[in-house]
């Protein structure tokens, strides 16, 4: 079978875009989407749907697309996935969807992803918009977190007639997709417009609500028929190494907010201050460290370093991000592990002793395993260090709520209908995985109010 190529993505240069937060990718225009579908040879049994955690009919939406009917198209996208712009665009759509594409085997997977951002932004653009009936039961669920987790869980409640009020500890809703992933891979605008879906279906939103503090758990679990936990793993896990606590010093997760959620890279217009050198050390090789080094790039940053204890090969960053990064000048040191982080007596940073490692056997999750190597330590001058090492679910609210069963390192412990011990109370996303992907978390929020439902209405 010889396969028509991709139709390629246009992308802003390297050379301009490290001094922007503007999308990197430009979007397909509407021919290149309908000729990037027209590849689609539409499989009897199409493997790619198999892949999708959210069960999106990506056979038919590439079918709709391929013909030219986008508004069809986008209404098949929203019966499964209420935020198709933004998966299109941070789905790890390689490990998925894409992954087990047919044409994946001669290297050339239809770009899903794209062209399902192309049908959500055209729909957008074009102020198409689903109208529902939507018939209220009478019934009250509190979701908690309005991540993708419990804003899918909230869509498909409301759906089915719940009255849904959605608590969120901060000030804007979405999660990591508002203080984590940057406004170059994933446009705020695009965020906003999917999310006050939302709000036009009547689910209510309270904002600055932290349970467990503003309110308890116990007050919720009185006032609601049902609870879903969707709090993420917001907790930013340390290196317990010395000097963590000098200046200069950020945990991936205040490094980001700061700059995404808090637009210190609209300083001064807006008062965020943040303070970034000229040679940053991120820690790390996942899609956290990508979104922290090309932040710190765009922020002005001379030089950037991702010093990563595994080579590049095996990170657990997107290969997408990996690439862009690397186009746009960051050093990945590999084979390195940090030993101690060094200051000055003013309490800064000035540099960072790193050990260099080597590979024996594997470890549990089958990569190869790294070691020290002895006597190879060596400094590395920076001044400023990023910690990207993973997260953990918030403790606080675990706290607040210390009869719910959970793991010694803080996920929610479930059954397989994703309730808790606690009679009534569901939990799903980060919280339980401690960390996973955006589409993952969305597929735990459709499992929960499919449960749910079925649990109010046994
Ligand atoms: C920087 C970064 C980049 C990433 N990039 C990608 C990517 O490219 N692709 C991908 O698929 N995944 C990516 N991920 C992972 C993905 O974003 C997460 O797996 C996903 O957001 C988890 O969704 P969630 O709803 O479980 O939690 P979250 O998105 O973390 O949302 C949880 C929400 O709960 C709120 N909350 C917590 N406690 C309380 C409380 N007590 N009361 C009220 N509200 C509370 C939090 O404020 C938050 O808004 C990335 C993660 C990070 C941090």
């Amino acid at each position: 079978m010889s396969v028509k190529k991709r139709v390629p993505m246009r992308e802003q240069a390297p050379e301009k875009r490290i001094h922007n937060f503007d999308s990197v990718p430009l979007g397909y225009s509407r021919e290149e989407a309908v000729q990037e579908a027209k590849r689609c040879i539409q499989c009897k049994n199409p493997t790619c749907e198999s892949g999708c955690p959210v069960k999106m009919k990506i056979k038919s939406i590439i079918n709709e697309i391929a013909n030219e009917n986008f508004e069809k198209a986008f209404f098949i996208a929203k019966e499964d996935n209420a935020v198709p712009a933004i998966t299109g665009r941070v789905c790890p759509q390689e490990d998925q969807c894409e992954g087990v594409c047919i044409l994946e085997k001669k290297g050339q997977p239809i770009n899903i992803g794209k062209l399902f951002a192309f049908v959500a932004d055209w729909a957008r653009e074009n102020n198409i918009e689903e109208h529902l009936e939507i018939k209220d039961n009478n019934k009250k669920v509190a979701v908690v977190g309005a991540g993708p987790a419990g804003i899918t869980c909230s869509v498909d409640l409301r759906k089915a007639g719940y009255h849904v009020t959605l608590f969120e500890a901060l000030h804007m809703a979405g999660g990591v997709l508002q203080y984590g992933i940057p406004a170059f891979r994933l446009p705020r605008d695009v965020v906003d417009y999917e999310l006050s879906f939302l709000e036009k279906i009547g689910v209510e939103i309270k904002l600055n609500s932290i349970v467990g503090q503003n309110m308890s758990f116990e007050e919720l679990r009185n006032q609601y028929d049902a609870v879903f936990l969707a709090t993420g793993a917001g907790a930013p896990r340390f290196l317990h190494i010395e000097g963590e606590k000098l200046k200069g010093v950020y945990s991936a997760n205040e490094f980001l907010i700061r700059v995404n959620l808090m637009k210190a890279y609209k300083f001064p217009e807006w008062d965020t201050p943040i303070v970034c050198g000229n040679k940053v050390g991120i820690i790390g090789c996942g899609n956290v460290a990508m979104d922290a080094a090309r932040c710190a790039k765009r922020l002005g940053a001379k030089e950037v370093y991702i010093l990563y204890r595994r080579t590049r090969k095996c990170a657990p960053a997107r290969r997408e991000e990996i690439k862009h990064a690397e186009e746009e000048g960051i050093i990945f040191k590999e084979m390195v592990c940090p030993s101690r982080i060094i200051g000055n007596d003013d309490g800064w940073i000035t540099g960072i002793e790193l050990v260099q490692t080597k590979f024996e056997g594997f470890d549990k999750s089958g990569r190869p395993k790294p070691v020290n190597v002895d006597n190879s330590q060596f400094v590395m001058e920076l001044d400023t260090l990023v910690n990207a090492l993973g997260t953990t679910p918030n403790r606080l609210f675990l706290r607040n709520a210390p009869e719910l069963e959970t793991h010694s390192w803080g996920g929610i412990k479930v059954d397989e209908n994703l309730m808790s011990n606690l009679e009534g109370v569901f939990a799903g996303g980060d919280a339980l995985t401690g960390g996973s992907t955006v589409i993952e978390a969305m597929g735990h929020g459709r499992q929960a109010a499919a449960a749910i439902d079925k649990y109010l209405t046994k």
